[in-house]
């Protein structure tokens, strides 16, 4: 699949706030240790559109439902993108969907609705408050679900393969603009 460029890009929802977990946040829900939070949390109302941050391919898109005992994913989305400056690749996470609009290997545009907030407490929204979690990864693509959390000794991602969602965004538009 070829990479598309990315020129530009926008924020996730419209009224864009970080008023559940920030990022990098030591999660514990109900006693149990979730570990370091990877992307930001906003709270929204049920049905708010989510839209991709900027142009890419759709690399993961699948339901996830967890539990009311352990929450999960619900509808979740991957977009892989390539700043059109350097080359990088980065990837953009957005969790917690009623429904996903897009399967993998779709091409996106900037701003194409990709879902909608999730119902909270529903197996769509992976039972949590109604939120979209949203994260930027810059690490290596292993084709599967990359994790919210990170633990200490877990084996499935880095720190340092994620990047403080809202900097990464404003840094982008000032490092592409003309
Ligand atoms: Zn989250």
């Amino acid at each position: 699949m070829a990479y598309l460029t990315t020129p530009k890009l926008i924020f996730p929802i419209d009224d864009y706030q970080v008023n559940g977990a920030p990022f990098g946040k030591r999660s514990v829900y109900n006693g149990v240790v979730w570990g370091l939070h990877l992307g930001e949390d906003c709270l929204a109302e049920a049905g708010t559109d989510v839209r991709a941050i900027g142009r890419g391919r759709v690399v993961y898109s699948a339901f996830h439902p967890g539990t009311g005992e352990k929450g999960n994913w619900g509808n979740i989305i991957i977009i892989r993108h390539k700043q059109a400056k350097t080359r990088r690749v980065f990837y953009s996470v957005y969790a917690h969907l009623g429904k996903c609009f897009k399967l993998i290997g779709e091409k996106v545009d900037l701003g194409e609705p990709l879902g909608f907030i999730g119902e909270g407490n529903t197996p769509e929204n992976g039972f949590w408050p109604a939120h979209l979690h949203f994260a930027i990864y810059i690490g290596p693509w292993r084709d599967e679900v990359l994790p919210g959390y990170w633990k200490e000794g877990d084996q499935r991602t880095r720190p340092e393969w994620w990047q403080k969602p809202s900097d990464f965004i404003k840094q982008y538009l000032d490092q592409h603009a003309d």
